[in-house]
């Protein structure tokens, strides 16, 4: 039973990509099962529910050679910590390559589309592979998530084309609707720990030589208003990070989902130097404004890369 796997800190593509694949993989005659690394986000039960499916079991260990196909994630760093040991079979990712390196000549497809689940619906049709309803609502959610139905830079013509093929199928007849009532789901952060709210949409990148190690995080949301009432807490959460996991720096985007901007949050004034030279913005009160780069993907890491190299 090959088991199938997005990143830690899973968000619904990483979830419902592992699901999907794990079906697909299994009905093209690879007994697959999918797994989670970690807790799930605010959106991904809601998506869930919606589909009718049970969350894939977590998945901690496993023994040093033991093959595994990935989904929406290909570094080392955000995977299961023994990533260097294991027989990487398969990966379905969107996401650059990091420093993945395999025993055997793997299965590997990769696109700069704006979602793992727009791929899938790919290789489906490739295969010339009926979608299934289940699957389709599936890929339908993960690709409204991943690119915030539509308003993210990262998001192709593939996209579009996937939702518009995969709605009906779903039952999906307002997929505006649809999209707001996951983000608000998403946005429905109660009294959550600010440990976890940082961790939620969370990765860790290594940038230069020698490496330096830097959590990013995420919070897309329809309310910033409430993130920012409890920024005190979160700079706190954020200090703590990075003197636990040895890190270099943390930052923390509070994505507006429906303004489509990014006000960062920045802890110390080390982070806050790495933001001016890479971004060009200031810091204040611990917040600088990135404007309208909300994509971790394509604005925040590649920007971040280019400092460290230089
Ligand atoms: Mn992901
Ligand atoms: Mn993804």
């Amino acid at each position: 039973m090959l088991p199938v796997f997005g990143h830690l800190n899973p968000d619904t593509d990483a979830i419902t990509s592992a699901l999907v694949y794990a079906r697909l993989l299994t009905r093209q005659g690879t007994e697959a099962r999918a797994y989670r690394l970690g807790d799930l986000n605010f959106e991904t039960p809601f998506v869930l529910r919606e589909a009718g499916i049970d969350a894939p079991e977590l998945l901690t260990l496993l023994p040093a050679g033991a093959a595994v196909a990935l989904v929406d994630h290909n570094e080392s760093s955000q995977s299961l910590p023994n990533l260097a040991e294991l027989m990487v079979t398969h990966v379905v990712d969107h996401h650059k390559l990091g420093n993945l390196s395999t025993s055997q000549p793997p299965y590997l497809r990769f696109e700069p589309v704006g979602c793992t689940a727009t791929l899938l619906l790919k290789l489906h049709r490739e295969a010339n592979l009926t979608v299934e309803p289940l699957d389709a609502k599936l890929m339908l959610s993960a690709i409204l998530s991943d690119t915030l139905h539509f308003r993210s830079p990262t998001t192709t013509q593939d996209d579009r084309e996937a939702v518009a093929f995969l709605a009906p199928i779903a039952g999906v007849n307002d997929v505006e609707a649809y999209a707001l009532a996951m983000f608000a789901a998403k946005s429905d952060l109660g009294d959550t720990p600010a440990e976890q709210l940082l961790k939620m949409d969370y990765k860790v990148f290594p940038f230069g030589e020698p490496a330096q190690h830097w959590g990013l995080g995420v919070i897309e949301t329809t309310n910033p208003a409430y993130v920012f009432g409890r920024q005190a807490e979160l700079l706190a959460a954020m200090t703590a990070a990075k003197a636990q996991d040895g890190l270099d720096g943390v930052l923390l985007s509070v994505v507006d989902i429906l303004n489509e901007t990014n006000r960062m949050l920045v802890p110390d004034d080390a982070e806050a130097a790495v933001v001016r030279a890479a971004f060009g913005a200031q810091t204040q009160d611990h917040v600088a404004d990135l404007g309208s780069r909300i994509s971790r993907k394509k604005q925040i890491v590649p920007a971040l890369e280019k400092h460290f190299a230089s």
